[in-house]
C-alpha cells in the first residue's frame, strides 16, 4: 500500500509541478510534425493550428496530407504547408527537414511521430523486417534530428521523440516495434544529456505512450487486447504541452508512469498482467 501511494504522489507531484503552459507561446512558432496525415500526428497538426502556429506535415500520402493542411488553415494555422516523404528511404528525411527550414525560415520545434507499417504478430524470423523498420522508425528520427539542430539551436528549440511504453516495457506481438523503440530512448536519451552538458538551447521531450485509440492501433489490438485506448487528441495535446513547456519526459496515459515504475521493483508481477491483458489461445 506504502509503494502504491508513493507511486501515485510522485505522478501527482509531476503532473502538478510541471512547468505552466502559455498557449500564446506557440503563436508563430515554426513546427515540423512528421506521421502527420493520420492518428495522433493529425491531431497534433490541427492543435498547432488552433494556437496559430506555422505548421510543416509530412508523411507518404500526399492527398490526405493536402486535406490536413486545408483542415489546418480553417482551423487558424498562420502557416499550413505540406510534403509528401517515405521516411524509410535514406534522402527524404533530409529533404523533408530542408523543405521545412527553408519554407518557414528556421524550426522552433520538431515533432518526430511517424512509424513503419508492422504487424501486431509473435515474432518469426523476419531479420529482413526489423532491419527495414529501423529506417523509418529510428535511422530518419537520427538523422532528422541532427539536420534540425542547428536552426533549433538558434531558436532555442525543442523537439519532440514519440516513442511508446514499448520502449521502456516489452511487450508481446511487437519485438520489431519495441527494439525500434528502445533504440529512440536510448539514442535521445543520450542526446540530452550532451546537449545539457554542451548548455545547447535545444530541449528533448521523450514521449512515452500507452495504447491510443488511432485506427491503426484498434485495428491492430483488436480482439487481443482489451485495455482502454486514450483519445488521440488528448495525447496529442499532452505531446505539444510538454515540449513547449521544454520537459524531458510526458507519461500519458497516467499508467504509464506507474507500470513504469514497478517494471524493475515486480518483474515477474509485470510479466503477468501484460501476459493476461493478452487474449491469446494457441
Ligand atoms: P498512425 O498509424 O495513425 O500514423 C502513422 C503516421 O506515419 C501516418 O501519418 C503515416 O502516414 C505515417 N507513415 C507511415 N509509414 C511512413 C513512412 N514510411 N514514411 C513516412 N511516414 C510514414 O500511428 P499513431 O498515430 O497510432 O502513432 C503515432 C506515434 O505514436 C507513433 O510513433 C507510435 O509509435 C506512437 N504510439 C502510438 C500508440 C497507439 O496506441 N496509437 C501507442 C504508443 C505509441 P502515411 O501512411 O501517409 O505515410
Amino acid at each position: 500500500k506504502i509503494a502504491i501511494a508513493s507511486i501515485c504522489v510522485g505522478y501527482l507531484a509531476v503532473k502538478w509541478n510541471g512547468p505552466s503552459f502559455d498557449p500564446e507561446s506557440l503563436r508563430g512558432a515554426r513546427v515540423l510534425v512528421t506521421g502527420a496525415s493520420s492518428g495522433i500526428g493529425e491531431q497534433m497538426a490541427y492543435h498547432y493550428a488552433r494556437f496559430g502556429a506555422q505548421i510543416v506535415i509530412t508523411a507518404r500520402r500526399e492527398k490526405v496530407l493536402q486535406q490536413v493542411t486545408e483542415k489546418c488553415l480553417s482551423l487558424g494555422a498562420q502557416k499550413a504547408l505540406y510534403i509528401s516523404g517515405d521516411m524509410s528511404t535514406e534522402s527524404d528525411p533530409d529533404k523533408v527537414v530542408d523543405f521545412a527550414l527553408e519554407k518557414l525560415g528556421g524550426l522552433d520545434y520538431l515533432v518526430l511521430n511517424h512509424i513503419g507499417v508492422t504487424r501486431f504478430a509473435m515474432w518469426d524470423g523476419d531479420v529482413n523486417h526489423v532491419r527495414w523498420l529501423m529506417k523509418p522508425n529510428f535511422f530518419s528520427y537520427i538523422q532528422m534530428a541532427w539536420r534540425a539542430l542547428p536552426s533549433l539551436e538558434k531558436s532555442k528549440g525543442s523537439m519532440a521523440i514519440v516513442s511508446s511504453m514499448a520502449g521502456k516495457l516489452s511487450n508481446p506481438f511487437t519485438a520489431p516495434y519495441c527494439a525500434t523503440k528502445s533504440a529512440l530512448n536510448g539514442f535521445f536519451g543520450s542526446l540530452s544529456h550532451e546537449l545539457a552538458m554542451k548548455k545547447s538551447n535545444v530541449s528533448i521531450s521523450l514521449i512515452t505512450l500507452g495504447l491510443i485509440d488511432t485506427e491503426t492501433a484498434l485495428k491492430a489490438v483488436r480482439g487481443i487486447i482489451t485495455t482502454p485506448a486514450y483519445p488521440a487528441s488528448e495525447a496529442a495535446l499532452n505531446i505539444i504541452i510538454t515540449g513547449a513547456t521544454r520537459q524531458l519526459e510526458l507519461y500519458y496515459p497516467w499508467y504509464t508512469y506507474v507500470m513504469n515504475l514497478i517494471k524493475d521493483w515486480y518483474p515477474s508481477l509485470t510479466h503477468h498482467l501484460i501476459q493476461n491483458a493478452l487474449n491469446y489461445n494457441p
